[in-house]
C-alpha cells in the first residue's frame, strides 16, 4: 500500500486504479477520504480494518459526490458509524443519492457528455445517505485530532473540496487527474476556468505534493507549470 508521512500524520492510498481513496491518521485519530465504487467495497473496508485495529473512523469527507467516489459512503455510515462531510452545494445530492455528471472538458468528453449524459445518468444512481457536517469556503479539522483544513476548490463541480494535511500534502479529488502523462487537465469539468483558479487557491496553501481523485501524484513543480498553460 503506497503512504506518505508528514509532520504529524500518515496517508494511506486504500484504493487506487479507476478510482483513489485515501486514509489519514494523526495518532489516533482516523479521517477516511472518499470510498470508490461499489465493487471495491470489499478491498477497502479490509484495508480500513487492516489499518485501524481497535481505533475508530470518526469521519469520511468526500471530495464530491459523483458516484465514483462515493458508492460506498452510506456503506462506511452503516458499518463504522463515522461523520460524512460534504459541501453544502452538494448535500442534496448525496442525500438523494444522484448527483448530475460533470460536464466534458475537451472534444471528445465533451460530445459524450451531450449524447449520453441524460441516459446515462440513471444508471449512476447510488445509495443515498444524510451528511453530518455541510462545509462552505474553509472547515477546520482540529476537532477531529488533524492539524489539517477544508477548502472549496469548485470547477470540476460547484461542491468540490480539498483536504489540506499539516500544510504539506493536499487531497484535490477531481480538481486535478493524473492519468495521462504530465497533464493534470481532467477530461470532465462542469466550470474549467474556476477549476483553473481552484488550482491558483492549491498553490496558494503552499503544499508540496498533491493527491488527485484518478492517476498518481502531483508535484508541486507540475501543478505550477500546468497552472501557468491553462491560467
Ligand atoms: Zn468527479
Ligand atoms: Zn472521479
Amino acid at each position: 500500500m503506497k503512504t506518505w508521512d508528514t509532520k504529524n500524520c500518515t496517508i494511506y492510498q486504500l484504493l487506487e486504479g479507476r478510482s483513489n481513496s485515501f486514509l489519514i491518521n494523526s495518532q489516533n485519530n482516523y479521517i477516511l477520504i472518499d470510498t470508490g465504487r461499489a465493487n471495491s467495497w470489499e478491498k477497502l473496508s479490509n484495508k480500513i480494518d487492516e489499518i485501524l485495529g481497535k481505533n475508530k473512523l470518526s469521519c469520511l469527507i468526500l471530495t464530491h459526490t459523483h458516484f465514483d467516489h462515493v458508492e460506498n459512503a452510506a456503506k462506511i455510515n452503516e458499518k463504522y458509524k463515522s461523520i460524512i462531510i460534504v459541501h453544502q452545494s452538494e448535500s442534496e445530492y448525496i442525500m438523494l443519492g444522484n448527483s448530475p455528471l460533470p460536464k466534458g472538458s475537451n472534444l471528445a468528453t465533451g460530445f459524450m457528455t451531450e449524447v449520453l449524459g441524460k441516459k446515462l445518468e440513471s444508471r449512476y444512481q447510488y445509495e443515498k445517505v444524510n451528511p453530518d457536517i455541510n462545509v462552505d469556503e474553509k472547515y477546520d479539522l482540529i476537532d477531529f485530532g488533524f492539524n489539517s483544513y477544508i477548502i472549496h476548490t469548485p470547477g470540476h463541480s460547484k461542491g468540490s473540496i480539498s483536504i489540506i494535511i499539516d500544510h504539506e500534502v493536499a487531497v484535490v479529488g477531481d480538481a486535478m487527474f493524473r492519468v495521462f502523462g504530465n497533464s493534470i487537465y481532467p477530461p470532465f469539468a462542469d466550470d474549467p476556468d474556476t477549476m483553473v483558479k481552484s488550482w491558483n487557491k492549491l498553490i496558494n496553501t503552499n503544499c508540496d505534493l498533491f493527491l488527485p481523485g484518478h492517476g498518481k501524484e502531483i508535484s508541486r513543480k507540475l501543478l505550477e507549470s500546468q497552472y501557468e498553460k491553462y491560467k
